[in-house]
């Protein structure tokens, strides 16, 4: 309910934008960020010939900084009650490599309790959210993970070591969909899920960068007293890097994976703008990844974007693309 209270004209799209922190030792590197405060982050560009320039950018929401794991969740709670309820629910993260996308998702490498992020605490929220409602609502809940890269979509969950599966995935019908119980069941989905995801990498080519991940949580609930079923799911995905590769640089596959992940990336903005702007023909077919979310991205679904940027200067020029990109979505 506060969720819709809140809700804008734009109705069921939210645009956060996420500032990561320094990295250590940087801390008297040359920033762009000149200013931010609730809603608005303000770019400071140095043109050539020494003079400033300011820029600024409105979305729903900015997280500066020092912002917790734990601050940045308790603005995408009201999202996991409505999933609950039946809603289809996605969740992005966007941003250059390095932004902080896996940070805001997953959490930093060596994860504490405080660092859990998005993901880890969705899914202990949805468990514990159905297990206060068990008197009148009984909750199935199963999950599923794919990557999509080079516009292949590959299950992350297709191992051996998974048992009470069945093979009746969202929209991939061949995908494990496995039923969970608990937090914890989830959380070694999860790890078996990355570990699965970085066979596939190598020391030169760190694939998790070059393809988008998604977590899918599906929720059954049956009414105890009346029967009713409803069906509620979240999709919780950590795009490519958006970084725009230089192609007289790169050859081969660096560059065939770059051109893909271009095409997808713009393929979402263009279905998350079509819907913002209310257009009645919305390109969900253009790829892979929208096709996938096609039906928990428009009609009734709630869709959040996480916007990551880095406030080194040298990031400054992927800075602008990525606010550029999130501001058309917004
Ligand atoms: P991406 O997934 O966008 O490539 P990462 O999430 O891996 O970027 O972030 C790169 C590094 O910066 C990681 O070590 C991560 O833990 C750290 N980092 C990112 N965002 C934050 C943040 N908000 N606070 C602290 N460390 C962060
Ligand atoms: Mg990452």
């Amino acid at each position: 309910k506060l969720y819709n209270q809140v809700q804008d004209l734009k109705g069921n799209i939210r645009v956060y934008c996420r500032i990561r922190p320094m990295m250590p030792g940087q801390s008297n590197t040359l920033c762009s960020i000149d200013h931010i405060d609730e809603r608005t982050v303000t770019i400071l560009t140095h043109s050539k010939n020494g003079k400033e320039a300011r820029k600024s950018y409105t979305f729903n929401k900015i997280f500066g900084p020092t912002v917790t794991q734990a601050e940045v969740f308790s603005d995408t709670q009201p999202l996991i009650r409505s999933v609950l309820d039946g809603y289809n629910v996605c969740i992005f993260a966007y941003g250059q490599t390095g932004s902080g996308k896996t940070h805001t998702m997953i959490g930093p490498k060596e994860l504490t309790e405080e660092g859990l992020g998005v993901n880890y605490r969705a899914l202990s929220d949805l468990f514990h959210l159905s297990n206060q409602r068990k008197d009148t609502i009984s909750y199935e809940i199963s999950v599923q993970m794919l990557e999509i890269y080079n516009e292949q979509v590959k299950d992350l969950l297709s191992t051996d070591e998974i048992r009470n599966s069945s093979q009746n995935g969202i929209n991939v019908p061949d995908a494990n969909l496995v039923h969970v119980s608990l937090p914890s069941d989830v959380i070694n989905l999860m790890d078996l899920g990355h570990k699965n995801r970085s066979v596939c990498s190598t020391a030169l080519n760190d694939r998790s960068s070059r393809s988008h991940s998604c977590l899918t949580v599906h929720v059954q609930g049956k009414n105890l007293t009346s029967g009713n079923i409803l069906r509620g799911s979240m999709h919780l995905v950590d795009l490519a890097g958006s970084e725009r590769v230089d192609k007289s640089e790169v050859t081969g596959d660096s560059l065939k994976e770059a051109q893909h992940i271009n095409k997808s990336l713009s393929a979402l903005g263009d279905v998350i703008s079509s819907l913002a702007s209310r257009s009645s023909h919305v390109p969900y077919r253009n790829s892979k990844l929208t096709q996938l979310l096609q039906d928990s991205l428009g009609g009734q679904a709630k869709t959040l974007m996480f916007v990551h940027i880095a406030p080194k200067y040298e990031a400054h020029g992927e800075t602008l693309s990525t606010l550029k990109f999130a501001e058309r979505v917004a």
